[in-house]
């Protein structure tokens, strides 16, 4: 066989520029990567680290070999030469966002209710498109599918961030057909193991079931080092605490804790009773006080619970993304809740959670964020990501803290924090440039430029190009 020289040479020369730890990509994933050179310095850049530290403005960060080796005020750093430079004047710098209540499915809306239905190529390339770099999903409708999309990602064929997947939602009866997994007396443990083994690695029990139920979920899970999660409702925030789960979600919205004469193991509406309780309610700070105590982790989930009137139709920019007919759907709905009473009801609920959330931050719980794609459809990957960093701004936390909750705090909860989470020497290159300056206007965080996963930086407006209109097909 002859051997191109030009060939051998051009190999060569990839082997030098090319970071020499970089994963293959399939050209699905290498069309939309913008930079993947071994040494990257980016110049000059306002930094958020998510420390909860304050600003660092006019900061070179350098980048080599997947991992972030310098950081110091421009000017002042020994920077090597001959390398990528990216000129990050008046742009932001973020670490890469670290979200805990995603999906890989989509809530399309039909008659009141919805069908999950898995978004399979899209989803995983719009989360990081937006900058999460890595997610847990709470809740898998096909878990098998979940889990093919985190190893083709980890295999370097499909765009997408770093998955925890989740088990299926642990459910026994409901109003979604496609949520529902126990039946009858089952084995618990034979059920999680089935899915364990096969690569789930957190653990999300859902509305209907008995306090039998998880005590035996928490033991099987706690025994194999796995964490388990709840959007909870037959079972208060209380007792779930008290049998030692990690983590609830939607922050206070799925408490029953506060519904007068609850039947035990019974799902009931908390509805009205979450609308008369104020953040300084003593029965919440009571239970705040004891979630504190039992080291319970709350993911603060606002994208669902948005009210229409006065917002977008379909929030953080996403109508873009859906298909036509979806557009139409979600502007019908829209117009059928503007200015409701139903809607001004959402509108309480929604700032008084807020609070609530705020009061328990300051009493030192622990807070996690995520975006949870359902509700009634207009909740879309990735653009609901920027857009929860909005909501954080809206719900009162300063921005240091805001980007701290989106990344170190859920790096935090997985147990990742060493590696990914803040932008600090020694840690994952795992961050996002911003094409402005996100103290001047928190919308700026929609100019997501590029998004760096280990050090591989990819175009987001390309990955978001890419995807116009597909929302609701694929
Ligand atoms: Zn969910």
């Amino acid at each position: 066989m002859k051997i191109n020289l030009l060939v051998v040479w051009a190999i060569v020369l990839m082997a030098f520029s090319k970071n020499s730890q970089a994963q293959e990509f399939s050209k699905r994933v290498s069309d939309f990567i913008e930079t993947q050179d071994s040494v990257i310095i980016l110049k000059n850049a306002l930094l958020i680290d998510g420390t909860g530290g304050a600003l660092k403005p006019h900061q070179d960060i350098v980048l080599r070999n997947g991992r972030i080796t310098d950081i110091g005020t421009a000017g002042e750093l020994q920077l090597p030469e001959n390398v990528t430079v990216i000129d990050a004047t008046g742009k932001t710098v973020l670490p890469g966002f670290v979200m805990l209540h995603e999906h890989l499915f989509y809530a399309k809306p039909f008659d009141n209710n919805f069908k999950a239905v898995h978004m399979t190529h899209t989803f995983p390339k719009m989360y990081l498109a937006a900058g999460v770099t890595t997610m847990r999903t709470a809740g898998s409708i096909e878990a098998n599918s979940d889990l093919n999309v985190k190893n083709a990602i980890n295999a370097g064929k499909a765009l997408g961030p770093t998955i925890d997947v989740s088990t299926p939602h642990v459910e026994r009866e409901g109003f979604i057909p496609q949520i529902q997994s126990l039946y009858g007396d089952e084995d618990i443990e034979k059920w999680l193991d089935y899915w364990f083994v096969k690569g789930v690695t957190s653990v999300k029990v859902y509305n209907n079931i008995t306090k039998e139920d998880l005590k035996k979920i928490i033991a099987v899970a706690h025994a194999r080092n796995i964490k388990v999660t709840g959007h909870l409702c037959s079972i208060t925030y209380r007792e779930a605490a008290e049998l030692g789960i990690d983590n609830l979600e939607h922050s206070f919205m799925a408490a029953t804790d506060f519904v007068a004469d609850k039947p035990e193991n019974q799902c009931v509406n908390g509805g009205r009773s979450l609308l008369e309780l104020d953040e300084n309610d003593p029965k919440l700070l009571d239970l705040m006080k004891y979630l504190i105590e039992k080291k319970v982790t709350l993911t603060y989930t606002p994208n669902p619970f948005e009210p229409f009137t006065d917002r977008e139709v379909v929030p953080g920019g996403a109508a873009e993304a859906l298909a036509p007919y979806l557009l139409d759907q979600m502007q019908t709905i829209y117009d059928q809740n503007i200015a409701t009473k139903d809607d001004s009801l959402r509108t309480l609920a929604f700032r008084k959670e807020m609070k609530r959330v705020l009061k328990f931050h300051e009493l030192g719980g622990k807070l996690t964020v995520g975006t949870d794609p359902t509700g009634s459809g207009k909740t879309i990957a990735g653009y609901s990501n920027r857009h929860l960093i909005e909501m954080l701004i809206e719900t009162g936390f300063p921005i240091e803290e805001a980007i701290k909750l989106a990344t170190y705090n859920g790096a935090q909860y997985l147990g990742i924090e060493k590696e990914t989470g803040t932008v600090e020497v020694g840690k994952k290159a795992d961050l996002i440039l911003i094409d402005g300056d996100l103290t001047q206007a928190i919308s700026n965080i929609r100019k997501t430029e590029l998004v760096f996963k280990n050090g591989v930086g990819f175009d987001s407006k390309k990955i978001f190009d890419s995807v116009q209109g597909k929302i609701g097909l694929d």
